[in-house]
């Protein structure tokens, strides 16, 4: 599934690609997706200003005909990828959607399990969607810090690894991104959010950060599924430090890496490390 660096490293590999082009028409192949797809004939003759993201969701802005702004508004669910085809390139394998540019440029989606979802916004009504009200603080912006997260933790007796991957109180942090954070904080996964020293939740923000920045300068990070939009695979360059390797030697103290289950994910810790 395409977490938060994977959906930051989409959006930089399209923006240089499609800003500034005029968009022609959309080829919807189907109705749906997860939910019923938008009408995207308001965006036919808009041009696309910029490509940015918000949690996990891609942020596409246009300039349209009526001179309003407009927001396209992506998730790619468990599988979806964009790809930009230059010419009248037949669709592809499980494409769904093809927005065809004034240039010839083309941006396809596909989407082999179908998860993702889309809709048509001003700014306004984007703001107050039922997507974007759900969301907490941006993880790599200036309000995501020890004041802001030790002052959510507070008398919170839920799992700090459940914890922070709520998209309420921070978004972003999937299950790879939280067990390794929580390594290199040396916070034990399953310790009560509210019973953390504030020092420590410092070094834990400075974790998520570190974490999910070394994901997004690798390219990205998905085990299966994730395609850039060059249409490489998006894996991590360098390998998981606790993720994935239960029963191997921990990297700092060469005791073993356990594996417990939390609310249903795997989680990954080493017991001497983490406290
Ligand atoms: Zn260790």
């Amino acid at each position: 599934m395409p977490e938060l660096p994977e959906v930051e490293v989409v959006c930089r590999g399209l923006e240089p690609l499609l800003k500034d082009q005029q968009l022609k028409k959309v080829h919807a192949f189907r109705s749906d997706l997860r939910y019923v797809l938008p009408d995207f004939s308001p965006l036919h003759g808009a041009w696309l200003k910029k490509i940015c993201r918000r949690s996990k969701y891609i942020l596409m802005y246009f300039l349209c005909a009526d001179g309003q702004q407009r927001i396209l508004c992506w998730h790619l669910g468990m599988t979806g990828q964009f790809h930009v085809l230059n010419g009248d390139v037949k669709a592809g394998l499980h494409e769904h959607v093809r927005f065809d540019f004034v240039g010839g440029l083309s941006l396809r989606y596909r989407d082999a399990r179908r998860f993702g979802y889309a809709g048509v916004f001003t700014e306004r009504t984007w703001l107050s969607s039922k997507w974007m009200k759900v969301l907490g603080p941006e993880p790599l912006a200036k309000d995501f810090s020890a004041e802001y997260l030790y002052e959510q933790c507070q008398q919170r007796k839920i799992a700090v690894k459940t914890f922070i991957m709520d998209a309420s109180v921070v978004v972003g942090v999937g299950n790879i991104y939280a067990a390794e954070s929580l390594f290199l904080a040396g916070i034990h996964p399953k310790r009560a959010a509210g019973n953390i020293s504030k020092p420590r939740i410092n070094r834990l923000v400075i974790s998520i950060q570190h974490v999910l920045q070394d994901a997004i300068e690798a390219g990205g990070s998905s085990i299966s599924d994730f395609v850039k939009v060059d249409g490489k695979p998006g894996y991590f360059a360098h390998a998981f430090q606790v993720y994935g390797r239960a029963g191997e030697p921990c990297l700092h103290c060469g005791q073993n890496i356990r594996r417990i289950t939390q609310s249903g994910r795997s989680t990954f810790y080493c017991l001497k490390c983490q406290r």
